[in-house]
């Protein structure tokens, strides 16, 4: 016998018939991030899902992938008893560290046949381990040691450390979103919070290859793979940019450029929304970091867009999106130097203010149905996993 991980999750949002869409998926999300581990059943109970262990399986390496899937809040590996209070004590000890000082048993009782209820199991137990260890002292509100006993319809199930689960919603629950995603370090962190609130992600980074070096675009696959951690199987949208870069080059005034060429981003990107039934789109502007984020320019960059377009860091500064990239580990990708689509052809000063009258003549003069049907033609799909990176 190998144990069983006992996985909790949310309770909001979960009423009705939302609440068993939200467990299949979840249940859904736990295999596929556990299907190169064989060894292990996934089941799901009452209030909870249970991973069953194997003495094959590795509970540490379990752990680490069930910490990166969203809509779970803590989970515990435990230990299983039988369905009486005798079972419950032998296996407590085993549980127990060994020098034990303060403690607190904390019993849920969800099988309401079992004879005791969770207070009277809590001073039954607590009074059993204060017999077998001498030193040890019960303190309800700041236990070093917290004995927590699950009593299920699935068994019993005896645990002394709750591990944080990330939280947010399963990915898929809340449909699906296409990110416009550069190597840079706020598109990964805006597509980190879609996901984090169900949304399946699929990418699409615009790129100007072969003019650029290959290196943004391995950043790209790179950053993907990181965020497929999150996700599985990632779609990864390669979109050719260089014949519009030079257009609009050639024809529009220089400070005006890179708001239209975000323009055409979000047209191509709703093309491949429409074709992924994703609803909406996500970039990764912050209010007033660069000049294409300033209100004016976001609404002329959105114009274009009938689809919703989200920007989740809109409110936050750089350091607190560095902080997040750090911690999910596309910080050190993104702070490669490299040169992408965006730094070619950039104007020197460019315009805080358009006018959106004065932009849409400026594309009159661009052939734009022609410009994105083309780019369309030539996008390139990457199917993205993050397990084969997986340490086994
Ligand atoms: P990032 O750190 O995400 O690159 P940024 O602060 O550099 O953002 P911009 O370069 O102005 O700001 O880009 C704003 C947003 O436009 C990005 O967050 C991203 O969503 C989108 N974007 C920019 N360049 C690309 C690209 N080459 N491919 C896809 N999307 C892009
Ligand atoms: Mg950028």
């Amino acid at each position: 016998m190998g144990g069983n991980i006992i996985i909790h999750y949310g309770e909001i949002g979960l009423k009705g018939k939302n609440r068993p869409f939200f467990e299949r998926k979840l249940v859904e999300n736990i295999k596929r991030s556990l299907s190169d581990q064989k060894f292990t059943k996934v089941k799901k109970g009452y209030g909870r899902i249970l991973v069953e262990l194997n003495d094959r399986s590795s509970p540490k390496q379990i752990v680490q992938r069930l910490q990166q899937v969203f809509g779970i809040t803590n989970l515990a590996v435990a230990t299983k008893a039988k369905n009486d209070m005798d079972a419950i004590k032998s296996v407590a000890q085993e549980v127990l560290p060994k020098r034990l000082k303060t403690f607190r048993v904390t019993a849920r009782r969800s099988n309401k046949n079992f004879p005791l209820d969770s207070q009277e199991v809590n001073e039954e137990l607590g009074g059993y381990i204060l017999e077998k260890r001498p030193g040890a002292k019960v303190n309800l509100s700041h236990p070093e040691t917290n004995i927590y006993v699950e009593i299920a319809g699935e068994g019993v199930f005896v645990y002394s450390e709750k591990l944080p689960g990330l939280g947010g919603l399963p990915v898929g629950v809340s449909g699906r979103v296409v990110s416009l995603l550069s190597s840079g370090f706020d598109s990964p962190i805006a597509s980190y919070r879609l996901m984090k609130r169900g949304a399946r992600v699929v990418f699409a980074h615009f790129h100007s290859y072969p003019q650029t070096d290959k290196r943004s675009l391995e950043n790209v696959q790179k950053i993907v793979g990181l965020l497929d951690q999150y996700q599985s199987k990632s779609k990864l949208f390669l979109v050719p940019f260089l014949d519009i870069q030079k257009e609009i080059y050639a024809k529009a005034a220089a400070p005006d450029r890179v708001v239209l060429y975000r323009r055409m981003m979000i047209r191509i990107s709703e093309i491949i929304a429409r074709q992924e039934r994703a609803e909406a789109l996500v970039t990764g502007d912050s209010l007033g970091q660069v000049a294409s984020q300033t209100l004016t320019n976001m609404s002329t960059i959105g114009e274009v867009a009938t689809m919703p377009l989200l920007r989740p860091l809109v409110g936050l500064d750089k350091e607190e999106i560095m902080q997040k990239a750090r911690q999910i580990g596309t910080y050190d990708i993104s702070a490669q130097p490299d040169e992408d689509c965006c730094s070619l052809f950039v104007p020197k000063n460019p315009n805080t203010k358009t006018n959106i009258a004065d932009i849409k003549k400026q594309e009159e003069k661009l052939a734009i149905n022609d410009l994105v049907e083309k780019a369309v033609e030539s996008v390139k799909i990457e199917v993205v996993t993050s397990l084969n990176n997986k340490k086994r």
